[in-house]
């Protein structure tokens, strides 16, 4: 796991083709996503390597509730009392977090995409087929900022999930995207702004219209949930994601 910090306060954590993040906060940390459950340890070392512990973790914010973006979110709630947060849409994948709806079957996708193999492989090394599921949840509000260090809004990005919600830190141009907008599909290990494959997105379609939610944020910096961050601003990324359009 290699950690990076992305902007002034805000770091990436990326292991198994997977991203998730940290906000530094004036009370403490915002953890945005919480990749898989292997990643605990190395989560620990990394945020001593700077001066912090988990116990600065104030809150779990999680973009939507795929199991790689689950991972850790149980634990950190049973453990260490740390509230997590969730769309209402995407309470019901956190507690059962292999029954997610998708266009297309994983299975044939894998066949025809054989590409996306490793990435499958190096995730389930990574706990990706054991992420616990988690009922108690906080349910984000309508709109505005989550009373979390950061401040992140929400905006709401459905498509992938039907509760997918990027997080945005106006002050900074910092918008977290999810898995709305990556830079790299897991499913086919493509490169650049894109939506993920139909394999792991419930509607591509609405996936793509919510793309304008996004690019109104007009963001500097995107921080995806897979690939390298984008400095190009969103608007272009945006742009880009629609041209590729659906897989
Ligand atoms: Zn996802
Ligand atoms: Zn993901």
């Amino acid at each position: 796991m290699t950690m990076t910090e992305v902007a002034d306060g805000v770091h990436r954590f990326s292991d198994a083709y997977v991203n998730f993040y940290v906000v530094e906060g004036r009370e403490g940390l915002t953890l945005v996503d919480s990749g898989l459950p292997a990643m605990w340890t190395p989560l620990e070392r990394a945020l001593q390597g700077q001066g912090f512990s988990l116990q600065d973790i104030r809150a779990l914010v999680l973009t939507h509730a795929h199991f790689d973006h689950l991972g850790l979110a149980k634990r950190l709630h049973l453990e260490l009392k740390i509230p997590v947060w969730v769309h209402a849409e995407d309470a019901f994948i956190a507690k059962h977090p292999y029954r997610y709806r998708h266009e297309r079957s994983r299975f044939v996708f894998s066949l025809t995409h054989p590409r996306g193999l490793p990435v499958m492989a190096s995730m389930a090394r990574a706990g990706a087929l054991k992420v616990p599921g988690i009922d108690d949840v906080r349910h984000f509000p309508g709109t505005g900022a989550l009373p979390v260090p950061g401040s992140p809004e929400i905006v709401f990005s459905p498509g992938h999930t039907s509760g997918h919600c990027a997080l945005f830190l106006r002050e900074r141009g910092i918008l977290f995207s999810g898995d709305a907008l990556v830079t790299l599909d897991p499913y086919t290990q493509n490169k650049g702004p894109r939506i993920v494959a139909g394999a792991a997105t419930a509607d591509s379609a609405l996936n793509l219209a919510s793309l304008k939610q996004l690019a109104a944020t007009k963001a500097e910096l995107v921080l995806p949930g897979h690939g390298e961050p984008w400095t190009g601003g969103v608007e272009a990324a945006v742009s880009i994601a629609r041209a590729n359009g659906p897989v």
